[in-house]
């Protein structure tokens, strides 16, 4: 794995010089003859290096005389590319190091001992793509098909995360749009940039999300009556982990061999396993609480608070009154208390009381202030019509041209 990455890195930046050179204006001198090139490894050092290409250690102490190169030379990384140009007095003239696609120096040897130093940083821009699609197989395959990175695809599921279950519930003839950034250097498409708006049409309904940042200058995505996305809470502090004992009002206790109630939801998962809080709040306790064992209760707002027991462990650090993000973890899977094996119990409490966390419905997402509302529509009534231009090349029936045609 490493090493496939290393190489992914390496070809990276290999290319990215290639385009460079290729791009002229800048570096003609790069493609001539006398140049010297060298991909940092892990474990390279400038000084290695300047011995590798025969360059003095007399003019490394000069380069780094010069208090701006210096800096810039110790943060030298693995992947990046040193080209050096040495005059027939093997005297360096310039080197060059390209730190990524978009980012280089170049040292100047400058008469009689000293060098100077320039970054040049390509401008990026920012363009406006989009895409189609159509399930066919899964989001996967045919998000690959509509042009989609990986990442975007589950950039995409991720925002649709509360409205459609996409291991379970996705259907062939469900279709995908969304209009996206994308950043561009030198005319071409460097990276993906956010989705700006999406839209999910799930057996006929059709949900959307758009980005829009509040007032306050917080990003989220809202759907097109201007609530978020996200959920106050999700369903389980532990993602895909097993329900091993639900929430009723008698079972039988394992370890204390009597029938009682179970006011909580057991999640069987190994020990270490990490648990998320399941909303932002407030940790109201932390710390060693009878039967419970390790336990973390999290107030959320007024109304509600969830409990997190049986845990081998807190996160550093983690005390009464600090404020949780929503999936941030809080602790890990043990089984300390009253526990037969390591699993989280998870309460949910409504102003005190217990509810089945699987079964309640839990709170609707914010809606954006009204005052906001009004700038939220006119941002998004464009980012509409776009998606609502956007059809699929050929409609689901005719399957035999949909590969050609994406
Ligand atoms: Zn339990």
């Amino acid at each position: 794995m490493f090493d496939k990455i290393k190489y992914f890195w390496t070809m990276l930046i290999l290319l990215s010089v290639g385009a460079w050179a290729e791009g002229g204006s800048a570096d003609p001198e790069l493609v001539t003859d006398g140049w010297h090139s060298h991909v940092i490894s892990s474990g390279d050092s400038l000084s290695h290096i300047f011995q590798q290409y025969n360059v003095s250690a007399a003019t490394l102490a000069a380069l780094l005389r010069n208090p701006a190169i210096a800096q810039h030379l110790a943060r030298i990384r693995p992947g990046q590319i040193v080209h050096l140009l040495k005059d027939q007095q093997q005297d360096l003239i310039q080197l060059i190091l390209v730190r990524s696609t978009r980012e280089s120096l170049r040292i100047q040897a400058q008469q009689p001992s000293g060098f100077t130093v320039v970054v040049d940083k390509k401008p990026v821009t920012t363009r406006i793509a989009s895409a189609v699609g159509v399930i066919q197989s899964s989001l996967f395959l045919d998000g690959q098909r509509a042009g989609l990175s990986d990442a975007k695809i589950m950039e995409l599921a991720d925002l649709f995360r509360w409205d459609i279950d996409f291991a379970l519930d996705l259907r062939s003839g469900d279709q995908f749009r969304l209009v996206y950034e994308e950043q561009v250097l030198e005319g071409r498409k460097w990276r993906d940039g956010p989705i700006l708006a999406a839209e999910f049409i799930h057996r006929g309904e059709r949900y959307h999300a758009f980005r829009y940042q509040d007032s306050q200058g917080d990003i989220a995505y809202y759907n097109a009556q201007g609530y978020n996305k996200k959920r106050s809470f999700i369903r389980s502090p532990i993602p895909l982990a097993r329900v091993s004992s639900g929430f009723s009002k008698r079972r039988w206790h394992p370890v204390l061999q009597r029938w009682r109630s179970h006011k909580g939801v057991d999640y069987a998962a190994p020990t270490g396993t990490p648990i998320k809080a399941t909303g932002k709040g407030k940790v109201r306790f932390v710390g060693w609480k009878k039967g419970y064992g390790r336990t973390v209760i999290v107030q959320h707002g007024r109304e509600y608070q969830t409990l997190y027991a049986h845990l081998s462990r807190f996160v550093a650090k983690l005390q009464v009154g600090q404020r949780v993000a929503q999936s941030e973890v809080i602790g890990y899977v043990g089984q300390s208390g009253l526990a037969t094996g390591p699993h989280l119990h998870y309460e949910f409490r409504v102003n005190g009381a217990h509810r089945n966390p699987l079964t309640i419905k839990l709170p609707r997402a914010l809606r954006l202030k009204t005052q906001q509302l009004a700038a939220f529509r006119r941002q998004i009534t464009p980012l509409s019509d776009q998606l609502a231009h956007l059809e699929p090349a050929v409609v689901v029936a005719k399957q035999t041209s949909y590969q050609a045609d994406y």
